[in-house]
This record gives structure tokens, sequence and C-alpha cells, in this order.
């Protein structure tokens, strides 16, 4: 009885990846779900579930069967007790993040952005920073999951533990992730300071500065030295702001859409601008105090491509002054700022990036409408391969056994899934 829309066109919130699938879902309901399922088994279509649809590859892309997870967004649980929330897995984290503050919550990291669904993040390992801080999936300690077969698995640590490391961080290769179970802490408030560096001094005093700040990230200025380090710790200081309409839409926006648009004709205005920009909004220093997911959320504006590699914490000097050099001795190369480094601590999901190392996470942009020729290897989501994959996942196998357990036809695999996998 479940009805799909025809003729809709998916496109990814950066618009750089997008697909038509042949029917488009919006289920209400697992029966719904599990109609839908059976409708792809009978004609041998594939089943995309996305979120928020933020994904910076096609990862989420398909022509069959899609099924968007917007209406299955409730909060089913909070157990105050032992301070976790029960959610359907299409719920947007910027509507949970509203709900726990009004029963004293919150989550204890986030990603940039909170439109994005809570079985979408841990599709893809969302992460933000702080070396004493895992990934957002560590935060999950249980999840229901919909196979290919209609049956419902409940996954935790204790009932199938396996499933549940393969799960935390999952692809959208496994099944339909109906609800997600995340571990809370209390609500809290945070303290923003941003303040002008080098990267040689970040990079020689990086323990420092890791362990000085509870959420410490930095912002480099290809081209140059110039660092914007940003410390975020918990505060019982009143919310108080710094920001302003002018400085960070009229000139932090526009003003640089602008210039970027003119570099596409003249690349060796990218360096100009990159001293210029830093000069103009990040030489002094800035503070802002406000509820935790106000601080974690940030407005990313550009729609752009993204390249986000996570590397042993330890290579943090030596990667960065290489992509440095690089840049340096290819004087036609050039790079859009920032390149955002991150960190968080090891963990034991199968697929992290983190899987037992801390690891440092390069996020390298590239605004969509001006494209210098470093970025081009950007237009590309990445261009590993399944043996690639072993080699930088050290449970990638047991990873595929569960997968091809729970997914022996491949109903959830898509485009970039097979290249992934095969
Ligand atoms: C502006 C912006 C800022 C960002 N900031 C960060 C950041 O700070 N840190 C970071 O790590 N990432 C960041 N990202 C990337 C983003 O967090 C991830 O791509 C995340 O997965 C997006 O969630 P989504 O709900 O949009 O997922 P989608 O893109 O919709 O889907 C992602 C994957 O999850 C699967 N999926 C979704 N829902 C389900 C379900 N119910 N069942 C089974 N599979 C499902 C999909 O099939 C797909 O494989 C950012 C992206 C943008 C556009």
């Amino acid at each position: 009885q479940v009805h799909g829309q025809g003729g809709f066109k998916f496109q990814n919130w950066a618009k750089t990846y997008g697909s038509s699938p042949e029917l488009y879902f919006q289920p209400t309901s697992v029966e719904e779900i599990r109609e839908i399922l059976d409708m792809a088994r009978q004609r041998d279509k594939r089943v995309k579930v996305v979120g928020g649809g933020h994904s910076p590859s096609d990862i989420a892309c398909t022509d069959d069967f899609m099924i968007q997870m917007g209406k299955m967004n409730r909060v089913l649980k909070v157990d105050k007790e032992k301070q976790q929330v029960t959610v359907e897995g299409g719920i947007f984290l910027s509507d949970l993040n509203v709900e726990l503050s009004k029963h004293g919550l919150a989550l204890a990291n986030l990603g940039a952005v909170s439109e994005v669904a809570a079985a979408g993040v841990i599709g893809t390992g969302t992460h933000n920073t702080g070396i004493k801080h895992g990934i957002l999936p560590t935060q999950v300690v249980a999840l229901t999951l919909l196979t290919a077969s209609g049956e419902i698995l409940e996954c935790s640590e204790s009932i199938n533990a396996d499933i549940f490391q393969a799960a935390r961080l999952h692809l959208g290769c496994l099944g339909v992730v109906l609800t997600v179970t995340f571990q809370c802490v209390p609500q809290f408030h945070l303290h923003e300071v941003a303040f002008p560096s080098t990267l040689t001094e970040v990079l020689d005093h990086l323990n420092d500065h890791l362990q000085r700040s509870q959420y410490f990230r930095f912002l480099w200025f290809p081209h140059s030295e110039n660092v914007s380090v940003i410390y975020q710790d918990p505060t019982n200081k009143p919310p108080s702001s710094s920001a302003s309409w002018w400085w960070d839409y009229a000139v932090g926006y526009y003003l640089l859409e602008f210039l970027l648009w003119i570099s596409t004709f003249v690349p060796s205005l990218v360096c100009w601008i990159n001293r210029f920009f830093f000069w103009l909004l990040f030489s002094s220093r800035v503070e802002n105090i406000a509820i935790s997911y106000k601080i974690f959320n940030y407005e990313c504006r550009f729609k752009q491509h993204v390249q986000d590699w996570a590397i042993p914490i330890e290579k943090t000097k030596e990667a960065l002054l290489e992509l440095k050099a690089a840049l340096e001795n290819n004087p036609k190369m050039v790079a859009h700022y920032p390149v955002e480094v991150r960190f968080a601590r090891g963990d034991d999901i199968w697929l992290s990036p983190c899987f037992q190392r801390d690891s440092c996470y390069m996020n390298i942009i590239m605004y969509r409408d001006g494209q210098p020729p470093w970025a081009l290897c950007l237009l590309q989501a990445h261009s590993c391969t399944r043996k690639d994959l072993e080699k930088m996942y050290p449970a990638f196998r047991k990873f595929c056994s569960v997968r091809e357990k729970l997914d022996p036809t491949g109903m959830f695999l898509n485009t970039y899934l097979e290249k992934v996998f095969y």
C-alpha cells in the first residue's frame, strides 16, 4: 500500500552529486519500510536510505528505490537516570539537540552541522574534534536494524555485538537503521576562544594545545603560515556573542564569494585572498559563549567539494608540512582556505578511521564555484579500491563478512559502495 513517488531528483547538500531514483519513498512506519523492501526484492531493485543528504560524496545516490527517513523522526525514550535517549533513525540532530535540552541533556560532541539524521551521522562516521572525544558513533550504545530479509535486529555491546561494531559506522549498506540510542551528558555551555597563531607554533606545541582545550581544532590558511586556533571548553559563564552580520555574511561570505569568483580567471589571486581574509577576520582574538550545540555547529555557507583524511595523530606535523611544501613547490597549485585540522580519540568501531588509534583529520575544501587546479582531485570523492581499504582499515574484512551475511544479494549497494566492496 505504500506509495512511491516517480520523477524525484535527489541532490546532496553541496549539489556536487545527484541521482534520479525510480521511486522515492517517505515511510512513516516500520511496516511501510518492510513493504518497500518486499517490493524491491520482487522487482530486483536496490534500495538506498537517506537522512539529511549532507554527504559530500555519491554515497547516498541511487537510480532504484530511495527511502528518505524524514518522517521517522520521533524521540522514543529518554532515560534520565542513564542519561540515554532512543530516537528513530530519521530524526535530525537539530531537533534532537532541542529535545535533549528540555531534559537537561546534550550530546557530548557534534559535527559542524545538525541538519543531519541520527542514522546518517553514524553512516559515515561523522566526527568533530577533541582528543578526549571519539567520533560521533562512539556515543551510540544501541541500535536496531531492519535487514534485507525483513528481520529486525537489536544490537549493542551485549546483543549481536559483532553487528553492533559494524553498524556503528554502517555506510548505509547493512540495512535500514530504525532506531539509535545515544549516551548523553548533562547539558552544558561552551566558551569558544579563537586566536591567531602560526603553523610552526601549533605543530611544535601540538600536545600542549590538545591538553589545554577539550575541543581544540585549528584552521590553516594555505600559502601562508597563518593559523586560527580555536579552543572550546565547558563553562558556567552566561551566554555572550560577538557574532556580527556585517563581518560574518557581508564580508565573510558575499565579498569572499565575489573574490573567489574573480580568482577562477586569475588563480594566483587565491594566495592573496587567503592572506587578506586571515588579516580581516581571523587576526584578532574572538570569544563566544553559548549552549554546546550552538558552538559546535557553525555556518558552512559555501557549497563546496570536500575531502577529509584521517591520519595517525603522530603524523600530523609531517603531513601538514608535506602539504605546505607541495604547494610551495608547485606555484600553479592554489588552495582555498581553510584546511581544518581536528582530532579524535581511538575507538573499536570496525570502519572507524580512529580504529585502535588516535587520529588527526585534515579537511581540505574547494568552494564549488571557484575551481583552482589543486582541487581537481577533490572532484572525485576518493579513488580507493577494496585493496587499499583493506590496508587502511584493519577490520575491513570483518565488516565485509557481516555485510555479506546481512545483505547477500547487495540490496543496499549502489555505485559508490560497489567501488568500496568489489
Ligand atoms: C555543511 C556540512 C558540514 C559537515 N560537517 C561535518 C563535520 O563537521 N564532521 C564530519 O565528520 N562530517 C561533516 N559533514 C558530513 C556529514 O556529517 C556526513 O556526511 C553525514 O553522514 C551526513 O548525515 P546525513 O543524515 O545527511 O546522511 P546522508 O548523506 O543522507 O547519508 C549518509 C549515509 O548514511 C546512510 N543512511 C542514512 N540514513 C540511514 C538509515 N536510516 N538507515 C541506513 N542507512 C542510512 C545513507 O545511505 C548513506 O550511506 C558535513 C557535511 C556538510 C554538507
